[in-house]
């Protein structure tokens, strides 16, 4: 991957003045899990190969952005690591000009055996999805017994060189609440940054609706492992405030879409496997890519379109625990 110190003029600023540099790619919908607080267990959809992007398609689009002012392109799903042909092309888009950073978001049950494949890719760093510690639970959250595996690839990654490895834990009030202190207590041990976030309550019906978890709260219970020291946050960092404990080797992390929403920060568009653009997650405004790049367009009016979709993006969202957001998409169709 070739870094690019001159950044092209962005011509992806909204009318909110915000710079998305940032585009989150689901290459499929199909995944290995169906946890249950993102999948509808009961409605799986399953695009058909013609109905998603082809990865010629995806590369084109990704070419157009970074022309339009992407750097930062994050490959998810579904699962991403179940679609054929996953691993060229990520040497394919590793290769693309004016991409500097390409993370991937992964459940981490093909990690272990695919690992030196990513690395070989020229992935640099991974965010490995684990609400649990415990074997069991994650079997019922999941509806896989695949915590063992899943834990083996986390504890090989940082040994093959990915830098950080992120864990995210999301919130599940009831579910995981037992396990933060455990959760936190990895970052004396490990190198791995946790990134605890708050539960978002869309497109499942099957979560539980006790009262939700903020991250304020998590965080007071930490305190009973020590102090937490800020870290400063570097240029390309997200949304999350991070934190260390003394002498620990990784970082403490929270992403509150809920309770402190980083919406006049939000650098991000998501691309959907079926060829969707869409500004926001949290809204169901969307632009089709599919049918204008089947039909032949030019990049100049997939630019146009790409362009289109950056000025609808909303303000913010104005998802709370109290008032749920009405999406048609679910998460493992959207990206996260
Ligand atoms: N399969 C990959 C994985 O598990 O990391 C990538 C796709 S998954 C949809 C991306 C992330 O979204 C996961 O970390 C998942 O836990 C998170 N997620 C799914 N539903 C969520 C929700 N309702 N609120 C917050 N995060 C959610």
């Amino acid at each position: 991957m070739e870094n690019i110190l001159k950044l092209p003029n962005s011509k992806l600023i909204d009318k909110y003045n915000r710079r998305l540099n940032y585009l989150r790619i689901s290459i499929t919908d199909r995944c290995n899990l169906q946890c249950s607080y993102c999948t509808n267990r009961s409605l799986i959809p399953k695009l058909g190969h013609k109905e998603i992007l082809s990865y010629e398609e995806i590369l084109r689009l990704v070419r157009i952005s970074v022309s339009l002012g992407i750097s930062k392109v994050r490959i998810t799903g579904g699962e991403p690591l179940v679609r054929k042909g996953v691993y060229d092309f990520l040497n394919e888009l590793t290769k693309i000009n004016g991409l500097m950073d390409i993370p991937i978001t992964t459940n981490g049950v093909l990690l272990k055996d695919n690992i030196e494949m990513i690395k070989a890719a020229g992935i640099k760093r991974i965010n490995v999805s684990l609400d649990t510690l415990k074997s069991q639970k994650y079997k019922e959250i999941t509806g896989h017994d695949m915590f063992h595996q899943v834990w083996e690839g986390i504890e090989l990654a940082p040994k093959i060189g990915f830098d950080p490895v992120k864990l995210n834990v999301v919130v599940l009030n009831g579910i995981n609440d037992d396990e933060f202190l455990d959760f936190a207590r990895i970052t004396f041990s490990y190198p791995f940054h946790i990134r605890f976030i708050e539960y978002m309550p869309i497109g499942t019906p099957r979560m539980s609706t006790g009262r939700s978890l903020l991250a304020s709260e998590i965080k007071n219970r930490l305190s009973a492992l020590g102090k937490l020291i800020p870290v400063e946050k570097g240029i390309n960092d997200g949304p999350a405030e991070r934190f260390k404990f003394e002498g620990a080797k990784g970082e403490i992390g929270f992403i509150c879409p809920i309770s402190r929403h980083f919406c006049n920060m939000c650098n991000r568009l998501r691309l959907t496997a079926s060829g969707q653009l869409r500004p926001c997650l949290l809204s169901d405004y969307q632009e089709d890519l599919k049918g204008p790049l089947r039909k032949g367009y030019s990049d100049k009016q997939l630019a146009e379109i790409i362009i289109k979709a950056v000025r609808h993006k909303p303000s913010r969202h104005n998802l709370s625990m109290n008032y749920p957001a009405g999406l048609s998409g679910q998460m493992h169709a959207i990206g996260g």
